[in-house]
Formats: structure tokens, C-alpha cells, sequence
């Protein structure tokens, strides 16, 4: 008898939980399904590329990794270039924003790309065999959590991590917000969505009014993280990067999505381990975070801006001018899917954070009065 696939191995895992325990948290969902450690999404395949399930900035072009690397050195330098720094990359996926990025410090910084110790945060086993080949030659240290990594000089980047962090939903009906969670439906054999008890105070009294149905979402876990960063950039001198697509201001919406083949599933309940989750990233809450923390946080601003203000389109054309007509062309289509006005180029915003001390980072300048 063959092995039943991993779905329906963690559905089982969930059916159980729910035997047990009720109707479990949409965080709790998105914590199983994506890091569950033997059926979770991350934990066994390559879910990025053009045969992937999804494909990130990186993964578009090299220009990304290239560009963050011109932002850590002039990070670094505003920081007076402490020695030891820690490179630090929250959920690094294949490797390949890292290896781009310290490639390029190899060439414009090299006393950086030298004294700089290089920390991968990363749950998943297999994309950290993924990663050490792409880093291979290089000192890399993983760790499951940042906790783990030594306090001290920070550069720290993250594209597309806080999107995969848990988030709670709560929902409106006539009687208030209740938490909104999941539960078994026997009957339809499959997930569905219930309502919890109600809960006051559980979102911004502006939307106490929303209409039957609203959904908001808070992000319990990425607060928790950004107030972690922050806590470091602020006894220690730092800067932070984090590149994900999600709303400047609070919002009332639903925006749990199960990507698989690079599209959106209709149901994000219903492949569980086998479908990428994301939420989109509620950015006003991260800032907030960061204040508490007392560390300075700048943006977000869009990553067409960020890119731009990086010099995207000068070291376009140095690649273009030696690549040939083939390579060129794949260049310079990769960097016009990045800064796309209508597309990633918007979709997507940085946000930076630095120790309180130091000035706007490249790329978030404020506007100058003139
Ligand atoms: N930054 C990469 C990949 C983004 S996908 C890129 O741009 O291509 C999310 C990454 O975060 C994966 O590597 C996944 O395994 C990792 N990950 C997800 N949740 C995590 C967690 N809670 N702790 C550490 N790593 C996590």
C-alpha cells in the first residue's frame, strides 16, 4: 500500500486537533499548514521559480539581491562600519537574494562582505540544503528563530517572510466581532470556516460599524517580530529591510489566499501543507511596533520607488552593455516585472527600520522642501 499524500496526512493531523479541541484559530491554521514539520507547505519542496508555485523578486532578477546590497553598504557606512556585523535574512527561501547580495558586497564592499557573518533564519530543512549550496564557500549560520542570533551591528533583510506569518481573523455579524475560526464540516468532509464567540475590543473602534461580513485581520506574529527587530536596532546600531505586499492603513478585508501554480486557490482551507498561505502585511501595525521599540522606522515606500532611488535602471544598463542579446533581454524583462507601475513595482512596499540615531536610509529620504 502506498503512502497517503501529505494532504490528507495533515488533514488528518487537523481533524484531530479539532476533535480535540473545537474549532482552532486561523493562526493556528497557518502555522500547521505552512510549518508543520513534517507535512507543512515549506517543509519538503522548492515552492519557488517558474515551475514553482509562486515566484519572488529575487527570483526574478538578480538586480533585487543587487541593489539591497548597495542599501547594506550604505547602511554600513552611516553605522561607521562596525566590525563584527551580522547579515541577517529572515526566510531566505532558495538562497538566491543572499548569494546575489553578497556577491555583490564582494565587489562594493569588501570590507563589509569580509567582516560580515551571515544568519539565515529558516525552519525548513530542505531549503536549507537549498541555501548552503547556494552559499557554498561562504561562513553561514541557521538558526529556527531570530532569538537565536547574537545580539550586536545589524543588517537585516526580509522579502516576502512576514506574509507567511500566522494572523488571526475576526468577523462581523448582527451581534458584534467574533473571532473567526475553523472547524470540521463532517457532513461536506472539509474545512469550513465558524464563527467564535464575540469579542469586544477585538478590532479599532472606527470599525465597530463595519457591515455583516467584514473581515479584519491582525498579525499577532509579525508584531511580535517587529518588535523584536526594534528592540535590537535599538540598543544596538542597525538596519533593518522588509520587502512584502499589504496595506498602509488599517483595513476591514479578507485576504488569507492558498496560491498554488502561481494562482490563487478558490478555497484557502482546502489543501492544507499542499498551497502556499500568505496575508497581505498590515504595514501601519509593524511602524507602530517599531515605535514602541524605539527604533526609527522609515516608509514603507513602494518597491519601484525603493529600486529606483538604488539605481536600478544604471546598473541595468552596465549588465546589458557586456550580457549578450539573449541575457539582455532576460535582464531587462526581469527589472520591468520589479518596477512595474501597475504590477510588483506597486504591489510590493519596503519598509526600513534603523537604530534611533542614524538618517533616513537610501530610498527613503523624506521628500525635500523646495
Ligand atoms: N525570501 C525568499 C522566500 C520567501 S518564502 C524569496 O524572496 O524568494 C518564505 C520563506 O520563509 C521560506 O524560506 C520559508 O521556509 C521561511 N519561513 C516561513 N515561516 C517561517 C518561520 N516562522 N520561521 C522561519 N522561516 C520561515
Amino acid at each position: 500500500m502506498s503512502a497517503p499524500p501529505r494532504e490528507a496526512e495533515l488533514l488528518q493531523i487537523l481533524r484531530r486537533l479539532i476533535a480535540e479541541q473545537g474549532p482552532i484559530s486561523v493562526a493556528a491554521y497557518m502555522a500547521l499548514a505552512l510549518g508543520h514539520p513534517r507535512h507543512g507547505y515549506y517543509m519538503a519542496r522548492d515552492p519557488f521559480g517558474a515551475r514553482g508555485d509562486f515566484v519572488t523578486a529575487p527570483e526574478i532578477s538578480q538586480l533585487f539581491g543587487e541593489c539591497v546590497a548597495v542599501w547594506c553598504a550604505m547602511n554600513w557606512d552611516a553605522m561607521k562600519r562596525p566590525l563584527p556585523v551580522r547579515l541577517v535574512e529572515l526566510g531566505p527561501g532558495r538562497g538566491t537574494f543572499m548569494a546575489d547580495l553578497v556577491r555583490t558586497l564582494d565587489r562594493i564592499a569588501p570590507d563589509l562582505a569580509r567582516g560580515a557573518a551571515i544568519h539565515l533564519v529558516e525552519t525548513s530543512p530542505f531549503l536549507r540544503r537549498k541555501q548552503e549550496a547556494a552559499l557554498r564557500g561562504r561562513r553561514v549560520a541557521w538558526h529556527d528563530a531570530l532569538g537565536r542570533v547574537p545580539g550586536g551591528p545589524l543588517l537585516l533583510v526580509a522579502n516576502e517572510f512576514f506574509d507567511a506569518l500566522p494572523i488571526q481573523q475576526f468577523i462581523r455579524d448582527g451581534e458584534g466581532w467574533r473571532e473567526r475560526r475553523i472547524d470540521w464540516d463532517a457532513a461536506a468532509e472539509r474545512l469550513v470556516f465558524r464563527a467564535g464567540p464575540v469579542l469586544p475590543g477585538a478590532v479599532p473602534p472606527a470599525l465597530a460599524a463595519a457591515p455583516d461580513g467584514s473581515v479584519y485581520e491582525t498579525g499577532a506574529a509579525a508584531t511580535a517580530l517587529a518588535d523584536e527587530i526594534g528592540t535590537r536596532l535599538a540598543v544596538a546600531p542597525g538596519a533593518m529591510l522588509a520587502v512584502d505586499y499589504g496595506r498602509r492603513v488599517p483595513a476591514a478585508g479578507d485576504t488569507l489566499a492558498a496560491i498554488r501554480d502561481g494562482r490563487k486557490d478558490a478555497d484557502p482551507l482546502g489543501a492544507p501543507g499542499e498551497a502556499d498561505l500568505t496575508a497581505h502585511v498590515d504595514f501601519s501595525a509593524l511602524t507602530a511596533a517599531f515605535d514602541r521599540a524605539r527604533a526609527r522606522c522609515w516608509g514603507p515606500v513602494t518597491l519601484r520607488e525603493l529600486l529606483g532611488a538604488l539605481g536600478i535602471e544604471t546598473r541595468l544598463g552596465a549588465l546589458v552593455a557586456r550580457a549578450s542579446p539573449a541575457q539582455a533581454e532576460r535582464l531587462k524583462s526581469g527589472a520591468r516585472r520589479l518596477i512595474a507601475p501597475e504590477g510588483m513595482g506597486t504591489l510590493f512596499l519596503a519598509l526600513a527600520a534603523t537604530s534611533p540615531g542614524l538618517s533616513a536610509p537610501p530610498g527613503f529620504e523624506p521628500p525635500t522642501l523646495r
